[in-house]
């Protein structure tokens, strides 16, 4: 497994769970998104009203899942939670559904692959709290109308482009989280450090920071990894040095990129001739899937201007040349 993936690994969810921010307030960074959800929720418990259905979109890792876990502590409710491809039949969302109690939230991870038959459960369920089911089979069969309590739906999304749009339309609040900086990761990872008693300083967090990809979950994971080469090989503490040797035998260089970043840049470069190149091309030469390519390896490098997307392709720009000592052959700033 790349040490620098979003994803979530084997072993992480517990750990993910245990560093998780259970207040808006100690949820760090993304100040203009906080202030509004401040603002709703705050006029939700004036009214004594389930909040808006949220979706929220951005990259994984980001933390979407710890934000539907904040609304549910600050509204004071339960969380149920499931995800897109989880809900295969009509009947798995209803039944979720009727248990829910007033002002819940349920939580849907992935919801922009949620089965259409699930989708038609759902519209009803979110616009007047009611589900249609049925009962008995073939000519015996009728439908019967529930009611549900007031909930509250928290969809998240890697990208908000692959909702269909009657579902995308039934979201009172639509968030959008972005990468987050070094001074904020910074913040996450001296937080998770006195979570987890480990000795840190602030140039030690930086420089995990810094390699993080604006990402809190790969901030967190390197921390864990910085102390395990901290350990064995100085003295426990992380200061800048120790963060920086570790890194080297991690292969994390100092923009966060690690080998499979590299060969990626590498390959549009080199084969491709900077590209134009079709994502599905640059999937096949590196025998990663093209959602693998789309959702976890090109956003970071997107954002931080090494790739454009254009519409003819992806093309690898002038920073991506210089990151290797190369100039772009056609001098473009691109
Ligand atoms: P997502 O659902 O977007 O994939 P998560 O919510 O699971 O991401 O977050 C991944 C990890 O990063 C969690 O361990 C969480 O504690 C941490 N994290 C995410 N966002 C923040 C934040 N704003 N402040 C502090 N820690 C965060």
């Amino acid at each position: 497994d790349r040490v620098v993936t979003p994803a979530e690994t084997g072993d992480e969810r517990a750990i993910d769970a245990s560093l998780r921010p259970k207040t808006l307030d100690e949820y760090i960074g993304q100040p203009v998104m906080r202030q509004k959800l401040q603002v709703y929720l705050e006029a939700a418990r004036r009214r004594e009203e389930a909040l808006d259905h949220v979706l929220i979109f951005g990259p994984p890792g980001l933390g979407k899942t710890t934000l539907a876990h904040v609304i549910a502590h600050e509204m004071g409710v339960s969380l149920r939670q499931t995800s897109g491809p989880v809900l295969e039949r009509a009947g798995d969302l209803a039944a979720i559904l009727t248990n829910l109690k007033p002002g819940d939230i349920l939580f849907v991870d992935e919801i922009h692959r949620l089965s259409p038959a699930v989708e038609e459960v759902l519209y009803p369920a979110l616009e007047d709290f009611q589900i249609d089911i049925m009962i008995g089979e073939g000519p015996a069969a009728r439908s019967i109308k529930l009611d549900l309590p007031r909930f509250t739906l928290v969809g998240a999304t890697t990208r908000a482009g692959l909702l269909t749009s009657p579902l995308r339309d039934r979201f009172g609040i639509v968030e959008r989280l972005e990468f987050y900086g070094p001074d904020d990761l910074a913040s996450i990872v001296t937080r998770s450090a006195g979570i987890l008693d480990i000795g840190i300083d602030d140039d030690g967090a930086l420089g995990i920071a810094r390699r993080s990809r604006g990402t809190p979950r790969i901030a967190n994971r390197l921390l864990r990894r910085v102390r395990d080469f901290a350990e064995v090989k100085g003295n426990g503490f992380i200061d800048a040095g120790a963060a920086d040797s570790a890194m080297d035998m991690l292969d994390v260089d100092a923009k966060g990129f690690d080998a499979l970043d590299r060969r990626l840049l590498k390959l549009i470069i080199g084969q491709f001739e900077g590209g134009p190149v079709g994502v599905d091309s640059v999937a096949a030469a590196l025998s990663e899937e093209r959602g693998t390519v789309e959702d976890v390896l090109e956003p970071y490098l997107i954002q931080q201007g090494y790739i454009a997307r254009t519409s003819r392709g992806r093309i690898a720009t002038a920073k991506a040349y210089r990151h290797f000592g190369l100039t772009r052959p056609d001098g473009a700033a691109a």
